[in-house]
């Protein structure tokens, strides 16, 4: 499918399969340490020139790569859904997201890193000032579950923001990215893609400015340690394990679509993927009968090119169903119940697993405490939304939330109370679709600044704070020489200014 390089001659290989069918798609060059050195080299030279351009010419860059995704999505899509397995839905769920991202960022840029100006407090002799510069080099290292949005996403706004892209895509599924390449190279974008490994994703942290780093938690705490050597900063976006409360009054028809399309769009494998799922008691019955009936509904397998026939696709890396196979194994010998799935699809080539639902798991299963990232549903009865609380924030992680009430002023108040980055009130995954505002975990979900708003671009700057003087005076009452009266001068300013307080 692509052409191998003289690395691949040398066997320094990777290979990447279509997890629905099997099928080998690529083999590809793992970049050694010395050709991401070079490539990061390439793209300083690079850069010097493209951070001179004016936001105007940078967006209409970014503008024509759109265009060309757009036109060419027939293309990029076959390459999308052959690597990851997913519905060609939610391939183009990930263009039209992506083509919103660039269009938000190129109205905004200017705007968002324009001289912001400063009214000092104290010293209001002084004229003050931030700027934004580039920080240069932005490495992104990017997971497999959405090969385009997490891949390219970060890539848009650091260049707007003046910087060259060095791109390590992940190894399951480059091919993406690859074809990106193409459309980036026509809209004379800078970026080298580094296909390969951890060794690669390493060499990458050694040598560039900044690291966007999106993936496992394990992963993020060796970048954040890598990164250490050479004081790269890191931005780590990482897993998350989100809780849905849904309390007695909630419109259950609408709780049960949300819990069915939250806990599997992507087959479950997405950051803000419903994880947990906690019931009052009242309607526990009710909820748990409905979503079975959903989830009967729901179609799974390879789709038929053009025909939008399954909801579910396979798992798209195989060690993915490992993971999910050894939590059910785990919650099963702990006495969950399995009401329908919890196997494997044998009927099928790929990785496919069936969508899970369990009841009666409790906080010692694996299943309650690491991120799953498939396609398990477990359902936990709770007393009362206080439990339901409580319970949701047991967690080391704290990505997105949601709440499902029809007294939506309880639901604010009780989001005020979950330990996450994000909290819908009767709505599911939607927050990351609103581009304005921030996107990011706390606790071991992620740390560094959010995507999303005028943050989500200053994060690929470094500020500069600018300071001028107004009058030019011989002297300041803070340089030398000391003496009495400028101690009395300063003891009599720091009276005034601040005893007021008191
Ligand atoms: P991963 O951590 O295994 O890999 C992510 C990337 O890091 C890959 O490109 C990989 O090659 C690279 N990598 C691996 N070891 C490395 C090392 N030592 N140094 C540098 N790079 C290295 O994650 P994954 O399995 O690809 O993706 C799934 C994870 O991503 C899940 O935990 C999911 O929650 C998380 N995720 C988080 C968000 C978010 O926005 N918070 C979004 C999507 C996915």
């Amino acid at each position: 499918m692509l052409a191998e390089t003289s690395k691949a001659e040398q066997g320094n290989l990777f290979e990447v399969y279509n997890p629905a069918t099997g099928e080998k798609l690529a083999t590809l060059p793992a970049h050694s340490t010395e050709e991401v050195e070079e490539a990061v080299q390439r793209l300083r030279i690079a850069q010097a020139d493209w951070a001179k351009l004016s936001f105007q010419e940078r967006g209409s860059r970014l503008y024509k790569l759109r265009r060309l995704m757009l036109e060419h999505r027939e293309a990029l899509m076959e390459v999308l859904v052959a690597e990851s397995g997913k519905p060609r839905f939610e391939a183009l769920g990930e263009i039209l997201y992506l083509s919103d991202i660039i269009g938000y960022y190129v109205k905004n840029s200017a705007r968002f890193l324009a001289k912001k100006k400063i009214w000092p407090h104290l010293l209001k002799t002084k004229r003050t000032y931030i700027t934004y510069h580039p920080v240069g080099v932005v490495g992104v290292i990017a997971p497999w579950n959405y090969p385009l949005v997490l891949t390219f996403g970060d890539s848009c706004i650091a260049w707007l923001a003046g910087n060259a892209v060095a791109l390590k895509p992940s190894e399951v599924t480059p091919l993406t990215a690859l074809k990106m390449a193409e459309f980036c190279k026509e809209a004379k974008l800078p970026l080298e893609i580094m296909t390969g490994q951890a060794e690669t994703g390493a060499a990458l942290i050694d040598a560039a400015d900044l690291i966007a780093f999106t993936g496992s938690v394990a992963t993020g705490k060796k970048v954040m340690e890598r990164a250490a050597k050479t004081l790269t900063p890191v931005l780590l976006e990482l897993g998350g394990k989100d809780p849905m409360i849904v309390l007695k009054d909630a419109n259950l028809t609408r709780a049960v679509n949300a819990a069915l399309y939250g806990s599997l769009c992507n087959t479950g494998q997405n950051c803000i993927a419903v994880e947990r799922i906690y019931v009052e008691e009242p309607i526990y019955e009710q909820f748990i009968a409905k979503l079975l009936k959903g989830v009967a509904t729901l179609r799974q397998g390879i789709e038929t090119a053009g025909k939008a026939n399954i909801e579910l696709g396979p798992m798209t890396m195989p060690r993915q169903l490992e993971i999910v196979e050894r939590q059910v194994a785990d919650a099963r010998a702990k006495g969950a119940k399995i009401l329908t799935g919890g196997q494997r699809r044998t009927d099928l080539p790929g990785n496919f697993y069936e969508p899970t639902i369990l009841t009666d798991v409790t906080e010692e299963m694996l299943i309650m405490q690491e991120e799953t990232f498939g396609p398990l549903l477990p359902i936990i009865k709770v007393r009362d939304a206080e439990e339901a609380v409580r319970q949701a924030n047991h967690s080391r992680f704290g990505l997105s939330s949601s709440i499902w009430t029809s007294n939506t002023a309880k639901g604010e108040a009780l989001a005020q109370q979950i330990e996450a980055g994000a909290t819908c009130i009767n709505d599911i995954l939607v927050n990351y679709l609103i581009v304005e505002l921030p996107f990011g975990g706390i606790k071991e979900s992620g740390i560094g600044t959010r995507h999303g708003g005028a943050e989500g671009i200053r994060k690929f700057c470094r500020t500069q704070a600018i300071v001028v003087d107004r009058f030019q005076f011989q002297q300041e009452v803070n340089w030398f020489p000391y003496n009495k009266k400028k101690t009395r001068l300063l003891s009599f300013i720091a009276d005034f200014m601040f005893k007021r307080g008191q």
